[in-house]
């Protein structure tokens, strides 16, 4: 039994991008930090918020920007993620 018509496989990559949305939240969460003691507290949420959004996966294999994390099959090539 051969696997020749099986799909190709990718690794995803992880990919921080300080650009946008993720880093006016860490900004904005950096500035927060200093009013004690709910700005501490919504500073730290921000800064969560922030780094999950400046977090991209993308497809090892074509470059493809993944949606989302949890991504099974790459939008651009077809490939199966591992
Ligand atoms: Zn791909």
């Amino acid at each position: 039994m051969t696997t020749s018509t099986a799909r190709p496989t990718a690794e995803k990559k992880r990919k921080y991008s300080f650009t946008g949305r993720g880093r006016g939240f860490q900004f904005l969460g950096l500035v927060a930090l200093i009013f004690w003691p709910w700005g501490t507290l919504i500073g730290a949420c921000m800064l969560a918020v922030g780094h999950i959004e400046s977090t991209e996966y993308h497809c090892a294999r074509c470059g493809s920007k993944l949606g989302d994390k949890s991504a099974v099959l790459c939008p651009g090539c077809g490939a199966v993620f591992r």
